[in-house]
Formats: structure tokens, sequence, C-alpha cells
């Protein structure tokens, strides 16, 4: 079976990111064969920074390495060294209707967030689709937002498959956690790079405060009971408390004395402990560049292996001869 997981280094990878995709995935290498890609390809659609790109796809390869990847066990690369996959967009676009990528959520949230409609913005799924496809994927370990993204694959897939009367492109499966499928952010929409409502994952003690502290709530005073239900911080500090500990915050939020600030400084404080243990390792991979850059290579090399005996067969059931 074989899972397939991509980033985009469009920003810092946020807790978001962590628990609706980077946890399972690392998780995932035991339960069968994991290709991991920094989506450097797919960054471009927001990113038009050069140094911004580079810094975030080192962090992004420093920060997988440091949760858990096992580039000996998993294949482990970033998305322009396989360049493979151009050429499947290219060839998967002409048997995607304008109609499938009209209806394309992500697309409709991020245009409407400010990001210029481009012909790449707008034609990243099938890029997606390429990625998911040219590995042969089995399953998709995804956020709920990509849940769409995922399906537009199988239909793309079916519809080449119908064209070319043969089953030559696998039909892959998401997968989505309930319990986290959509993280909130800071300001109570889907936390994204890309919006800038995120609380990071590793990042200087500082920033990570401002982050929590600017957490959206209701306006309540110190001496009124407070509702957790539909606070954003009760929210996020449910993915680092367990139920005794959460059951300790609700007294807190009925009992007037305390304010929003104090539950802040709680879930600060659970974040910290909860990334702690990944630091030392990062650290080691953040002071020595050329090794990352060793490991991606060598994962480069064992994608490319796969990518090219699949695009030779894609090309010859096409007719590029
Ligand atoms: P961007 O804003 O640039 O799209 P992003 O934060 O949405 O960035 P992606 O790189 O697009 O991150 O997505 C990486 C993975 O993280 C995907 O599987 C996606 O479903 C998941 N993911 C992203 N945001 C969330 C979230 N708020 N909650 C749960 N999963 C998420
Ligand atoms: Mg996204």
């Amino acid at each position: 079976m074989r899972i397939l997981s991509g980033i985009q280094p469009s920003g810092t990878i946020h807790i978001g990111n962590y628990f609706g995709m980077v946890k399972k995935m690392i998780e995932s290498q035991n339960d069968g064969e994991l290709f991991a890609f920094i989506a450097s390809y797919h960054a471009l659609t927001s990113v038009k920074d050069k140094e911004f790109l580079e810094k975030n796809s080192y962090e992004a390869a420093i920060n997988f390495l440091a949760l858990g990847m096992d580039p000996e066990k998993s294949t482990f690369w970033i998305q322009h060294d396989v360049k493979e996959v151009l050429e499947l967009y290219w060839i998967l676009s002409n048997h995607t209707s304008m109609g499938l990528l009209e209806r394309a959520h992500s697309y409709k949230d991020k245009t409407a967030r400010g990001l210029v409609a481009s012909h790449g913005l707008f034609s990243y799924p099938v890029l997606m689709a390429a990625d998911i496809l040219l590995f042969d994927s089995n399953i998709v370990p995804v956020g709920k937002d990509q849940i769409q993204h995922v399906e537009m694959t199988r239909d793309i897939a079916t519809s080449f498959n119908h064209a070319y009367k043969k089953e030559i492109l696998t039909l892959p499966v998401a997968k989505v956690d309930e319990e986290v499928a959509t993280v909130l952010g800071t300001d109570g929409a889907k936390m994204s790079k890309s919006y800038n409502n995120t609380i990071d994952m590793f990042t200087t003690s500082k920033q990570r405060k401002k982050q929590v502290m600017s957490i959206v709530t209701d306006s309540k005073e110190l001496d009124e009971p407070k509702e957790w239900e539909n606070c954003n911080i009760y929210n996020i500090s449910k993915l680092f408390m367990n139920e005794d500990e959460l059951k300790d915050l609700q007294k807190r939020y009925l009992t007037p004395g305390e304010g929003y600030g104090h539950f802040k400084l709680t879930l600060l404080e659970k974040i910290e402990q909860y990334f702690k243990p990944y630091e030392e390792k990062r650290e080691y991979f953040a002071a020595n560049p050329k090794k990352v850059r060793e490991i991606l290579e060598f994962g480069a090399q064992k994608a490319r292996k796969i990518a090219s005996e699949k695009i030779k067969e894609i090309r010859d059931i096409v007719g590029l001869i």
C-alpha cells in the first residue's frame, strides 16, 4: 500500500498542518510505503519571493526530519527535483474539464482572501492529481480542505483510464481524521499558512506567545462565567490536553475571576511542552544544511526511479513515442 503526502513551503508549518496531516503522515511509515514531498511547485501559486520560498522549503525539510521522517524507510524529496510530475500535469490537464476546476472550494476561498486568480492557482488540483497518480498512491492523508482535491484526482484518473481503455492510473482514497479535520486559526477561520492566522509548531517563544495571545475571543469580562463550546482558545486546547486537563479548564471557564489571557497562557505552556522533545533533533538538522540536501537528493533519486517508469508507461499509452 502506498501513502502519499505533500506540504507546501508557503509559510511556517503550523499546528493545523501538524494535527491535520503531518502527525498521521509520520505514523503511517509503519502502515505502508510512504511517499512524502515538499510541494515547492505548488507553493509558487502563493509565494513570489525567492528567499521566503527557499527558507520555508528548508524549514519544512528540517521539521519533517525532526518529527520522525525516516528517509531510509520512506521516500522523502522536494517536488522540483522530480520533474516528471510536470509532464503528467500537462497530460492530465487534457482530461480535466473546466467545470471540475471551477467547483474547487480551495480556489474560491483563496481568491476571496485576496490571492491572485492565476492560472497556476486555478489548475492547482491538476498538479496535485499528477503528484498522486505518478506514484500509484492508494492513500492520501489530508485535512478536510483537501478532500475535494483527492476526489478530483479520482475524476481525472477515471476520465484518463476511460479515454485510453486501460486501468493505468490508480484511484486514490483520502484519509481524514474527523477529530482534527479542520483546525481553526487564531481568527476562528481555517488555520492556513497563507491566511496569517497560524500558531506555528516550531518558532521563537516570543513569536508563539504573540500568536497565542492574538486568538480572538468574545468580550466577556474577568468576573463573568464563560462558555467554552465555541471558544477558539478551548478548541485549540483540545488538541494538547487530556480529558482531566480539559475538565479542569472547563471549570475555570465557569468560575469568575479568570480571563481569556490566563487560558491563553495555559495553552501556550502546553504547546511548548508538546513540541519540546523534537527541538534537539531539529537544531541538529538546522545546523547541517549539507546533510539535509543529501537526504532530499537521496529521496529524489528513489522517487525519480518510480516516476520515470510510470511516465514512460503513460507516454506509450497516449502516443508520445
Ligand atoms: P496554504 O494556506 O498555503 O494553502 P495550508 O496551511 O493550507 O497552506 P497546505 O500545505 O495547503 O497548508 O496543506 C498541507 C496539509 O495540511 C494538507 O493535508 C491540508 O489538508 C492540511 N491542513 C492545512 N490546514 C489545515 C487545518 N487548518 N486543519 C487541518 N488540516 C489542515
Ligand atoms: Mg492549503
